[in-house]
């Protein structure tokens, strides 16, 4: 057998055992046909014949130094080999190197770090955390959390009743979540024309809903920074600092979930750095270690972290702060430092991706709007841009295959393509990508 042949046979293989034996999220499981990537090198993946993808999802948007960095794989090698799982409860110098990296990248009043597996359970431990934050200071009877209806907090019982999407309708076991309409102008829910009306009305339907479901009850309001999932919705000016505001009026707290806008995705370390908020708990995941190893956590303010002080937590996970999670976030962190890799999300979202986005809708009638920033897009799509109805499905899923078929991997969501590189993206890569898109777009529509 050549080695050519060897390869695509393991293409097969690869395909045969996931078809035979992998049970696939969010999905119905017979008609599935997924890619197979077996290796990967910044913005770039391949199959096993070396067929080779932009990788223009940073797979669930969550590879920010892009695939196979060596410093996040040596700092990985390097502590397999010193100590590769310790239990949470002892001290540990890896984890805190990692936890004090993270505090040092938040803003002022923020002193410490509840490590978990991923996102999802991060939020579960920020509303219990808010809760319990509560109930400490007296304010019995607050357990209600607030979310947008668009908005993706994850896949665990809190976290996705907590969401907004679909997602959670089918899962809606618990009580105590309530949901509002967040601000999205291109179709507003409160008959806006500007983003500094559909912020005022967006606050003011939100000061609302405090008032109706009663503040005494309500413990925190939970928001994506930047919604991701739903779409790319960066707030408009004043929202962010508006609903800190009616928080803080009402005794409530505000979780802000950074778990896919947070560490570098916006160009910044936190997105809502952009937006003049500072939270009580953040939320992290995703970006703080590109998922070279699962982890997420919440970082804790001060006044919250004091609770905990002389009162027991009741909450923790046996791979809470695992070493080698811990090693991949120093790594990862002190590569995106030293290397710019923030910078460089944040300069080639403006120079390149941006402009070129822009360039892109001029010719094709679909895009009705292209919105983001750094490596954090999205091209909404649509049948008709006067009346602004989503392009159907099928139409959406050409566009999916005719950019694979040219060697991009989307991230698509509804009627939606999200272009969502990896941070350290190149200019040269940037520019195949777009010329990807305009082909795609030519040939599907
Ligand atoms: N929060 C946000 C904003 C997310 O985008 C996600 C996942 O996409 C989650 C939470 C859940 O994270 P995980 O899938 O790591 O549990």
């Amino acid at each position: 057998m050549t080695l050519s042949e060897q390869s695509t046979d393991l293409d097969g293989l690869a395909a045969e055992l996931d078809r035979e034996y992998v049970f696939h999220s969010w999905s119905a499981q017979a008609s599935l046909s997924p890619i197979v990537i077996a290796g990967g090198s910044g913005s770039v993946v391949w199959d096993h014949g070396g067929k080779r993808y932009l990788d223009f999802s940073s797979q669930l948007v969550n590879v920010n130094i892009g695939h196979q960095h060596p410093a996040v794989i040596d700092a990985i090698h390097r502590q397999a080999d010193l100590l590769a799982t310790v239990g949470p409860a002892a001290a540990n110098l890896t984890r805190g190197e990692a936890a004090k990296r993270i505090v040092a990248r938040a803003p002022e009043g923020f002193s410490k770090v509840f490590f978990t597996n991923g996102g999802a359970d991060a939020i579960e431990n920020a509303i219990r955390m808010a809760r319990l934050h509560c109930a400490a200071r007296g304010d019995v009877g607050r357990d209600k959390v607030l979310s947008t209806y668009r908005s993706y907090h994850g896949n665990t019982g809190a976290a996705i009743v907590a969401t907004g999407d679909w997602r959670r309708m089918p899962n809606e076991f618990a009580r105590g979540h309530v949901h509002f309409f967040g601000p999205y102008l291109y179709r507003s829910e409160f008959w806006a024309t500007t983003p500094e009306q559909e912020s005022e009305r967006a606050l003011q339907h939100l000061r609302r809903v405090i008032q109706s479901e009663g503040p005494a009850t309500i413990a925190a309001i939970l928001l994506e920074s930047v919604p991701g999932t739903a779409g790319i919705l960066l707030p408009p000016p004043g929202y962010l600092a508006g609903v800190r505001a009616l928080a803080d009026e009402f005794g409530i707290l505000l979780i802000l979930d950074e778990v896919m806008a947070g560490f570098g995705r916006t160009g910044r370390w936190f997105a809502f750095e952009g937006y003049d908020v500072v939270p009580d708990l953040i939320t992290f995941a995703k970006g703080v270690n590109s998922g070279y190893v699962p982890v997420g956590g919440v970082v804790i303010s001060e006044p919250i972290a004091a609770t905990f002080d002389d009162r027991v937590f009741p909450g923790g996970l046996t791979y809470s702060g695992h070493p080698l999670a811990a090693a991949s976030i120093v790594g990862a962190l002190d590569a995106m430092e030293s290397e710019g890799i923030v910078e460089n999300a944040r300069r080639v979202g403006a120079e390149k991706i941006g402009p070129g986005l822009l360039e892109l809708a001029e010719k094709h009638a679909a895009i009705g709007e292209v919105r983001g920033e750094g490596v954090f897009w999205a091209l909404e799509l649509v049948a008709d841009r006067t009346t602004r109805d989503p392009l159907p499905a099928a139409a959406v899923a050409k566009v999916k295959g005719e950019l694979v078929a040219r060697g991009l991997l989307p991230f698509q969501a509804d009627n939606r393509i999200h272009v969502v590189p990896p941070c350290v993206v190149t200019d040269d890569e940037v520019d195949q990508a777009l010329a990807i898109y305009d082909e795609a777009f030519a040939a599907a529509l």
